[in-house]
C-alpha cells in the first residue's frame, strides 16, 4: 500500500491510497466514525435559567458543541479505575457558565464556557448557545466525558470520513472538434481548454459523476472515464476535537485491538 499526502492542515487531511484493499479502508472509515472517543459534553446542573430556552435544549446544544480532545489523559468512563458514576479527573471534565444580559439582547457564545482544564475547551469559541434578553440570567455546570460515535453523533471526531475511487480519464486529442460541451458540463471543473483541445486541469476533483460522457455528442463518446483498481482518493475532515491524522491512527489501533480480541476468543473457543 503506498500512501501520499495530498493535503493536510489542522481540520482536513487528504490522502492518495495505491494498491489499497477497500474493505479495509472501509473498516478505519467506520471506526472513525463510530469508534474512535472525543469528548463532549454528557450531563448538566442547571443552576439557573431565566432565558426562553428550556435546559434540554440548552444542553442538547452544549452537548452538540465540540472540545478539544486530549486521548492521553483521559479514560473512558467505562474503562476508567474509579468506576463511579460521578466519574474522576481522569474521566471527566467540568465546565462553567455564567452569563447575564444587563442591557438589551445579547448571544451567549461557546468562548464563555469556562473549564477547570484550560486544555478541554471549545473548538470554537465562536458557537452561539442562546440569546438572552435584558434581566435573563444562565448559570450552569455541564460535565463533559469521553464517548463514542456508536453511541451519539455528538463524540463523533469526524464531520466527514469518506473515500472515492481514484479517477482515470482519457481525453481525445485528434477526433475532437470545436466542442466544448465536456468542459462546460463538469461540475468539478476538471477539464479546461487550452489551444482548442481539451485538457485535464485538476484529475483528482473528478467524482465521476460521467456528465462529461454522456455530453460528448461522438457516438460512442470519445472521452474515457474510468477509475483505477484499488486506489482510493480519502478524506477526513475532523470536528476540530482531534488532528485528522491522529484520529486515523486511533482508527488503526482500535482495529488492531479488536483483531486480537478476536483472536483471543477464537483461541478460548477451539480448546
Ligand atoms: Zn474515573
Amino acid at each position: 500500500m503506498k500512501i501520499e499526502v495530498l493535503e493536510k492542515d489542522e481540520i482536513n487531511l487528504r490522502l492518495a491510497i495505491k494498491d489499497a484493499s477497500v474493505p479495509l479502508i472501509n473498516a478505519l472509515r467506520r471506526i472513525a466514525l463510530a469508534e474512535v472517543p472525543t469528548m463532549a459534553i454528557d450531563e448538566i446542573v442547571m443552576i439557573e435559567n431565566s432565558s426562553i430556552l428550556q435546559d434540554e435544549m440548552i444542553a442538547h446544544r452544549l452537548g452538540l458543541t465540540p472540545l478539544k480532545t486530549d486521548l492521553d489523559t483521559y479514560n473512558l468512563p467505562e474503562e476508567c479505575e474509579c468506576q463511579s458514576e460521578f466519574g474522576c479527573n481522569l474521566c471527566r471534565v467540568t465546565l462553567t457558565l455564567e452569563a447575564e444580559s444587563n442591557e438589551g439582547t445579547r448571544p451567549v457564545y461557546s468562548g464563555e464556557l469556562i473549564s477547570e482544564n484550560p486544555s478541554i475547551i471549545p473548538v470554537s469559541d465562536k458557537v452561539p448557545i442562546l440569546k438572552l434578553a435584558k434581566g435573563q440570567k444562565l448559570k450552569l455546570e455541564a460535565y463533559a466525558r469521553l464517548g463514542k460515535g456508536k453511541n451519539h453523533a455528538k463524540w463523533q471526531p469526524v464531520s466527514l470520513c469518506a473515500y472515492k475511487y481514484y479517477p482515470k480519464i482519457e481525453v481525445p486529442i485528434k477526433e475532437c472538434k470545436d466542442c466544448t460541451k465536456c468542459v462546460d458540463i463538469c461540475p468539478k471543473k476538471v477539464y479546461i481548454m487550452k489551444e482548442n483541445k481539451v485538457e485535464i486541469r485538476d484529475l483528482l476533483a473528478c467524482n465521476l459523476c460521467m456528465d462529461c460522457v454522456e455530453a460528448c455528442p461522438e457516438k460512442p463518446p470519445l472521452i474515457k472515464v474510468e477509475w483505477e483498481k484499488n486506489a482510493l482518493i480519502m478524506n477526513i475532515e475532523s470536528t476540530g476535537a482531534l488532528p485528522p491524522e491522529r484520529i486515523i491512527q486511533e482508527a488503526t489501533k482500535i482495529l488492531d485491538k479488536q483483531l486480537k480480541e478476536f483472536e483471543q476468543h477464537l483461541k478460548v473457543e477451539a480448546k
